[in-house]
């Protein structure tokens, strides 16, 4: 793949580039960053020639990038990607965002309740399942419909974007109005038709780890998101399989600093699948932070004891107030902002 890099360019010199681009046979992708233009060809053109496009008007750079993650590596946007959502949020930027509530959306006050507490503690986002990914099929599968325009309501009475989880490609419609984030669960990091129509679509999406993916393998399945255009991707470590028992997973931190180095792309952590026991969620909460993390996913529930999934990793309201409370001190210490 090579990657050109323009600056200063006026829309008639990026037209240029691109058009010739095609000509010698790329797959054209085009996404701005905060200075430049940056337009990435990915394939195997016969007889190409870098001079080619340092030649043309408003090209300051050429790369050639041969990483297997063409579109996810570091070197096709150095200075990093910045998500960005209504109400001036964003991510990869210098503020760490925090996206909290429930595993599940279970009913209009329980939503409203998660809503009220986290926003109050400071959270930006409000996260519920409102289609679950459930190990049997006799559990709680979320209220659906439902529950989306439940999150859409309740979001916007209380100012928090909404997050909630795609499971298969008929959703991605139903869902557009209702979210301002798709989550793909760990599930189906390598669902790749629905990563595919995900790439199509121009809304923000988190892509989680898989249970068992290597790092290599979570970038790779970014770059079927990207590779489809959607250039706002954000990634998750939530814990990996191995052989310890006394945590439901193990909390990957020192995968936050590795795809930090080989991605432009923010990364966030949840503590709360990482480890799944609600006592140990601070802290994996707060290693995040340390370790460079853009953004967290906790899980918090007005009354984790009666909730319809995931109620052993939930956090109390309580205990989500005093977690941010630290947040703060650990962000200041590694030179973040947080809510
Ligand atoms: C969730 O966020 O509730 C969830 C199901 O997460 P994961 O896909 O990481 O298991
Ligand atoms: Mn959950």
């Amino acid at each position: 793949m090579i990657v050109a890099m323009l600056e200063t360019a006026n829309e008639e010199q990026i037209q240029g580039v691109l058009e010739r681009m095609v000509e010698i046979g790329f797959n054209v992708h085009r996404t701005t960053g905060a200075v430049q233009t940056i337009l990435a060809g990915v394939g195997t053109p016969g007889n190409f020639d870098h001079k080619d496009f340092e030649l043309l008007a408003g090209v300051a750079h050429v790369h050639r990038i041969s990483s297997p993650y063409k579109l996810a590596g570091r070197g096709f946007r150095p200075e990093g990607t910045v998500v960005r959502f209504k109400n001036g949020v964003s991510v990869g930027g210098n503020e760490v965002v925090v996206m909290a509530g429930p595993c599940s959306v279970e009913g209009r006050e329980q939503i409203a309740l998660a809503a009220a507490q986290v926003k109050a503690a400071g959270a930006k986002f409000l996260r519920g399942g409102a289609f679950k990914p459930r190990s049997s099929p006799y559990s709680f599968q979320g209220m659906g419909l439902e529950g989306l325009k439940l999150l859409r309501d309740v979001g916007d009475a209380s100012g928090l974007l909404i997050i909630s989880e795609v499971m298969e490609i008929s959703q991605i419609e139903l869902m557009l109005p209702y979210v301002d984030c798709f989550q793909v669960g760990a599930r189906n990091m390598q669902n790749f038709n629905l990563l595919r129509e995900l790439g199509l679509v121009r809304k923000p999406v988190l892509l989680k780890r898989g249970i068992a993916a290597t790092i290599e393998e979570v970038l790779l399945s970014a770059e079927y998101i990207l590779s489809g255009g959607n250039y706002d991707l954000m990634l998750c470590e939530r814990g990996i399989r191995t052989f310890e028992t006394y945590t439901r997973n193990t909390m990957d931190i020192s995968a936050i600093p590795v795809i930090k180095k080989l991605s432009h792309l923010p990364i966030l952590g949840d503590p709360s699948h990482g480890v799944g026991l609600r006592d140990k969620v601070p802290a994996m909460a707060r290693a995040a932070v340390a370790a460079g993390a853009d953004g967290l996913l906790i899980e918090v529930h007005p009354n984790p004891d009666k909730a319809f999934s995931d109620g052993a990793q939930s956090l109390f309201p309580e205990q989500f107030e005093e977690l941010m409370a630290s947040l703060r001190l650990i962000s200041s210490a590694v030179g973040r902002k947080i809510a």
